[in-house]
């Protein structure tokens, strides 16, 4: 048995270079057929490996799982089984996957029930969410914004450097890639007038974050320490916390977003487990001044994914404006949960904890169109020929994400959403 993580690993099945489901990554996410109903799967190329069939003809015995958990609309019940099955499932598909494994290799019938092409599937939500929590923990975009609107001087409010700054976020309206939704409509207060006025927002812009999925249920007043998280952390999804700015800066005092952020937000299908992504770590920021002991951490727990966003007119080609990474955040997931968990707050299986924008040191690496265009002010040229301050109306956008190391490239897929018109 070779690890799941060797960079050697080759499978029996063809994946180009550029793919981002290569044997070493194997992400799980919801699928249906038109003839099927919706159940686990695991991307492999451009391919689809049904886990409810495969287990059914027998080719998981060895773990013993109920074929409900694959026949499942949800991977919650399966994350509920613990990471030693994630594990076990996992290494047992990557066996199945190998280029010298003859078991499925050479088992054509099979093979025909087992995997459909991607193209060929819907892909659906892959998990049931039950809280969403989004985090402000890139120091890049945390700048930015206020350089933007305080006070260059003092950018970073007293607490920042102190804990990661959160809220409450809303989980009905996370939706899969490839669910288009409406502008929405609001109150802003533009500058010059008296009064507010209700209607389309006019500043709508996408914010480039990753989010977590949390693995393990905590008890009220349980406490999950930085070197317990990732126990608790099932897989990573990209995430687009899409927002109306002109409705953010009027509703936003004092009690931070609500419906500037509660509209839409749009995460890529496939959850990539932390495991496929732990010869990804890299440093993080050093934490000047020192964090107080419950956020403490060793080692390197910050992650090499590179981060990119598109833009695509209506019948255009698309135009990338955005090259992030997130290895840019100033606290890690660790310390997000030890911090959301240190008041006794519990979390569920299927809760999602996203990073807020992550933006990088560069002006082409910030993670969203108000620092992108600098508050409208520096337009961004899409290769049409047309100008970008924020999103227009029948814009997709698109987030992808990928580790490349070792030649090995374990990626994400994609976040897309298109923007119709104000209903
Ligand atoms: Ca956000």
């Amino acid at each position: 048995m070779i690890k799941a993580n060797d960079p050697q690993l080759k499978s029996w099945i063809e994946v180009a270079s550029n793919c981002d489901f290569p044997i070493q990554n194997l992400p799980f996410g919801i699928f249906k057929t038109q003839s099927s109903s919706p159940r686990v799967g695991i991307a492999i190329g451009d391919q689809v490996l049904d886990l409810a069939l495969l287990n059914k003809m027998g080719f998981l015995n060895n773990l013993k799982i109920d074929n409900s958990i694959f026949t499942n609309q949800y991977l919650n019940d399966f994350i509920a089984l613990g990471k030693p099955t994630w594990r076990a499932l996992r290494q047992r598909v990557s066996d199945l996957l190998n280029a010298d494994n003859a078991e499925l290799r050479d088992n054509k019938e099979a093979q025909q029930k087992v995997l459909q092409y991607i193209s060929n599937v819907q892909l659906l939500m892959p998990i049931r969410v039950g809280d969403y929590t989004d985090f402000y923990s890139s120091i890049d975009h945390a700048t930015n914004v206020g350089t933007m609107f305080r006070d260059p001087a003092n950018a970073l409010l007293p607490n920042w450097k102190h804990l990661p700054v959160g809220y409450h976020g809303r989980a009905s309206s996370i939706i899969i890639s490839g669910t288009n939704f409406h502008r929405p409509k609001g109150q802003t207060k533009p500058a010059d007038a008296e009064q507010p006025v209700f209607g389309p927002t006019k500043l709508l812009d996408f914010e480039l974050e990753v989010a977590f999925v949390i693995g393990k249920s905590s008890e009220l007043g349980q406490s999950i320490s930085t070197a317990d998280a990732d126990d608790a952390i099932f897989g990573l999804t990209l995430f687009n916390d899409w927002s109306a700015r002109d409705i953010q800066t009027w509703e936003y005092v004092p009690l931070g977003p609500f419906l500037a952020k509660n509209f839409a937000s749009t995460i890529s299908p496939w959850i990539v487990t932390l495991d496929a992504l732990e010869p990804f770590r890299t440093e993080g920021y050093k934490q000047e001044p020192k964090v107080l002991p419950y956020l403490e951490y060793s080692g390197d727990r910050n992650l090499d994914i590179r981060l990119e966003v598109s833009i695509q007119p209506e019948n255009s080609e698309e135009t990338g404006v955005c090259h992030s990474n997130y290895k840019y955040m100033y606290w890690t997931m660790e310390q997000q949960l030890a911090h959301h968990t240190v008041n006794g707050c519990n979390v569920n299986i299927g809760d999602l904890m996203a990073s807020g924008t992550i933006s990088g040191p560069t002006p082409n690496s910030f993670g969203s169109m108000l620092e992108l265009s600098w508050r409208g002010t520096k337009p961004l040229k899409m290769k049409d020929g047309s100008e970008r301050k924020f999103v227009n109306d029948n814009d997709t956008v698109i987030m992808r994400g990928y580790c490349q190391k070792d030649n090995v490239r374990v990626g994400f897929g994609e976040a897309k959403a298109k923007v119709l018109p104000a209903l």
